[in-house]
């Protein structure tokens, strides 16, 4: 390593975070869109993060559980890693400070979520469990003296020299743009939930690190596998719609047809617990058979406003109490298990570059990523391409300087209608002939906007898989 030149890190949520804190000594420059992790996927986590410390559990069991929910398309190595290795991170959260909920007794207190066999996801402050872990991270990375910070920027560029990348461009809100070289890159961007038309996502969720990653000439791995949440709150028009959280069936919340039916008996052992695309695919019909699913949520033992207090605020901010009337839902793009290809460092196929958390793919969520794996996969990866990165010897980069750039972005309009083609090609049911009219549209036949070229990725990925699996499921 240089000793002058930062690692560049782009992206506040838990999984750029982790990796800062990870690269100590070494010098690390953080460049994200919000001062305080505000606008990430990470803050809006409300299960929390699985980890098998519950009596009569164990790692075999999550690790049988990954590979069920991933439906074997899962990298065995990392899903074994991973679980491993969770009771570790919840160790390290609370050491950090992260307030997790406990029971009675001072035990950490247990849910369980679809895919699950077991309860055992830790949480924080009910259902608000990312923005606990975002807070206390976040506070410790602004006390590290090795980490400096430029909140407010985008980055919309990687610089190459000789193959290998060696800086960003960055552009402040006023189009400002500033040039930062740097010993290396990790890009720790997130997802793309929100290039789809009905999202839990937060609004930047549009796979902008994606993209750069691809500008630079990185492998992607698995574009087609986006998970669908089966209950976002149903709000009309909305875009990134509240999420309701999982947990909450695990509470005894039940899923209904509009004729007060049960909508999973009798569908799959596991109920309304059942693996999310299972469910997923069961409201998405409903809905389009009747028009409306609702969760009841009679069934909550306890006060459901201060066990859920996250899913009972933006209930009440849409004008349903959840204590009264039952929560009209909807499917949501809420997970996208493809991405920049990685191997176990978080090394993408371009030297220099490194990608974590969800703007990654290393394999661990498979064909579809089971709740509350990803936060500690953000962690425990971050954490793991931070060692990395510290032991790294690097010489500067030398050669002709190169830019690859994300590109132009499409108009809002233009925006709105690739949304609702990604949704009605690629959303929970897919079929050949809805794929290939949106490939040859106006909009992806020859993509103008860095968005479209994306989602004709995407869709390209989901044509070529003939056969379901996971998410990934066609309706021919
Ligand atoms: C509503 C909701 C609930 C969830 N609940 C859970 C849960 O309970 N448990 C669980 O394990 N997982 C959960 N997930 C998934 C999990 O939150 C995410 O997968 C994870 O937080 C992703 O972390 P990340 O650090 O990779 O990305 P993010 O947390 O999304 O952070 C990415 C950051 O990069 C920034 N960024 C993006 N592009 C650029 C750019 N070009 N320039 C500068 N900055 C950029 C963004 O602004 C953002 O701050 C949930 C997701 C959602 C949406």
């Amino acid at each position: 390593m240089s000793g002058e030149l930062p690692i560049v890190i782009v992206g506040g949520g838990v999984a750029g975070l982790a990796t800062a804190l990870a690269v100590a000594p070494l010098p690390v420059l953080l460049l994200c869109r919000n001062a305080d992790g505000g606008d990430s996927a990470s803050t809006l986590a409300q299960g929390g993060i699985a980890a098998a410390i519950g009596d009569g559990d164990d790692v075999a069991a999550h690790v049988a559980d990954t590979l069920a929910a991933g439906a074997g398309h899962n990298d065995l190595v990392m899903v074994r890693w991973l679980c491993r290795n969770a009771s570790g991170a919840v160790e390290w959260l609370t050491s950090l400070g992260v307030p997790f909920d406990r029971d009675s007794g001072g035990q950490l207190a247990l849910g369980r979520e679809g895919g699950h066999r077991a309860a055992r996801i830790v949480h924080a402050g009910g259902d608000a469990s990312g923005a606990a872990v975002v807070r206390s991270m976040h506070a410790q990375a602004r006390a590290a003296t090795h980490i400096d910070w430029r909140s407010d920027v985008d980055v919309d560029a990687l610089l190459l020299r000789d193959g290998r990348v060696c800086g960003v461009r960055a552009r402040d809100i006023n189009g400002r743009q500033e040039e930062i070289q740097a010993a290396a890159v990790v890009l720790a961007t997130g997802g793309m939930g929100a290039l789809f038309a009905r999202t839990s996502n937060p609004p930047g969720a549009i796979g902008s690190g994606l993209v750069l990653g691809m500008a630079a000439g990185a492998a992607t791995r698995d574009l087609e596998f986006m998970q669908f949440h089966p209950t976002a709150l149903d709000v009309a028009d909305g875009h990134c719609l509240p999420l309701v959280t999982e947990a909450l069936r695990g509470a005894g919340a039940r899923l209904r047809r509009i004729d007060g039916s049960p909508l999973m008996d009798k569908l799959h052992a596991m109920g309304d617990l059942a693996p999310r695309d299972i469910v997923a695919r069961q409201v998405w019909r409903a809905l389009r058979d009747d028009g409306r699913v609702w969760l009841d949520t009679s069934g909550v033992e306890g006060d459901l406003a201060s066990r859920f207090p996250t899913v009972h605020a933006s209930c009440l901010a849409h004008g349903i109490d959840p204590r009264h009337a039952p929560i009209p839902v909807t499917p949501a793009a809420h997970f996208h298990m493809g991405g920049l290809s990685v191997d176990l460092e978080g090394r993408t196929t371009v030297r220099g570059l490194y990608a974590v958390g969800e703007v990654a793919c290393n394999g661990v969520h498979g064909a579809n990523r089971l709740a509350s794996n990803s936060l500690l996969e953000g962690l425990l990866c971050g954490r793991r391409t931070g060692q990395h990165l510290s032991r790294l010897p690097t010489t500067p980069a030398r050669g002709q300087h190169q830019w690859r750039q994300r590109g132009e972005s499409l108009a809002l309009p233009a925006l709105v209608e690739l949304r609702r083609s990604l949704w009605d090609a690629a959303g929970p049911v897919r079929v050949e002939s809805t794929l290939q009219h949106a490939l040859d549209g106006e909009l992806l036949r020859n993509p103008t906007g860095w968005q479209a070229r994306l989602a004709k990725q995407l869709i390209a990925a989901a044509l070529g898989r003939r056969t379901s699996l996971g998410s990934h499921y066609r309706e021919d």
